[in-house]
């Protein structure tokens, strides 16, 4: 359905007196990937590791530095106008801060069919009947269609927002942390809620979080981020079972319940984007470095079918 190869998205810093090459913030630095049709795919890590940019660059929000996006075997990498807004009817975003991406002077059924009206695909009786039908997938009554956002629960923005994404009916959905704002009890029910609809509607969904636990319930595969790059992508089961690289070993080891050793806590912050390390980006915070890591920057290894690795450790 997806392919990525290669993308990068890098920030030029402004030149000053002092830095006479500034360079750049690289918030993707290098990253390939593919998803299959029905699948989810998962991205996850540290906030700032580049998951977000990458969902963004992906549904055109961002345009990227270099690299390839192809969908469903297109190369979408720049599109024209008119072939944007059919691409939005086949890939959609459902956005990690629902209430801000709900206009607040709009009701419901305004915001439910401004993506219909911009298509200008339906007339108007035939968007009031599909917006109609369309609330008991995400389990609301037509009784919400006269309200404003701010008298909708936090859950029931996220339900709203989650169907202003499916109305068009695309094939892949991009979803950027979208569970993270609500709260926990609430947190479940959309997760349930996004599950049931990816069956019943057969929907692809590229899913972005820094919430390990949420990741593990909703996904088929997940790559591991660490500044701008992909450092391990595995099948769900093997990564949460076996899982090899020391940034993921560590990011595991602080869940409870998922945890087979001791807590391994990371040593400092993520390094600034703007100074990449030297070697191994993540050397600095490594509790199972060695000599080479400093200095060296490790390439990707596949150490079983479909299980890739990107450090010293694994290389062959
Ligand atoms: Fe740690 Fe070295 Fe592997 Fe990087 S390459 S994760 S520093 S062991």
């Amino acid at each position: 359905m997806l392919e990525v190869c290669n993308l990068k998205k890098h920030y030029p810093l402004r030149r000053t007196k002092l830095f006479k090459r500034p360079g750049a913030v690289k918030a993707l630095d290098g990253v390939s990937f593919f998803i299959r049709k029905g699948e989810s795919f998962g991205l996850v890590g540290e906030s700032g590791c580049g998951k977000t940019t990458a969902g963004h660059t992906i549904v055109k929000l961002l345009e990227p530095t270099e690299g390839k996006i192809f969908f469903k075997g297109e190369d979408i990498t720049t599109v024209t106008e008119d072939r944007l807004k059919r691409l939005r009817r086949e890939l959609q975003i459902i956005f990690q801060d629902t209430a801000g991406s709900l206009n607040p002077k709009k009701t419901v059924e305004w915001i439910l069919s401004e993506p219909l009206r911009a298509q200008r695909l339906l007339d108007r009786f035939e968007i009031e009947r599909k917006i109609r039908e369309s609330m008991e997938l995400v389990g609301l009554d037509e009784s919400f269609l006269g309200r404003y956002p701010h008298e909708l629960s936090g859950g029931q923005k996220q339900r709203i927002g989650i169907l202003s994404a499916l109305i068009l009916d695309p094939e892949m959905i991009i979803a950027d942390e979208p569970v993270s704002a609500l709260d926990v009890s609430i947190q479940a029910q959309i997760l349930n809620l996004m599950n049931d609809l990816r069956q019943r509607l057969a929907l692809t969904f590229l899913f972005i979080s820094h919430d390990l636990n949420v990741i593990h319930f909703f996904c088929d595969r997940i790559a591991v981020m660490y500044l701008g790059e992909i450092v391990e992508l595995a099948d769900a089961e093997v990564l949460y079972g076996k899982p090899l690289h020391p940034y993921t070993v560590s990011l595991l080891s602080a869940i409870p319940g998922e945890s087979k050793g001791k807590r391994i806590i990371l040593q400092g912050d993520a390094p600034d984007p703007t100074k990449p390390p030297r070697g191994c980006p993540f050397h600095p915070r490594c509790f199972a470095r060695i000599d080479v890591c400093t200095h060296i920057k490790p390439t990707t290894t596949e150490v079983s079918e479909g299980h890739l690795v990107n450090c010293h450790l694994y290389q062959r």
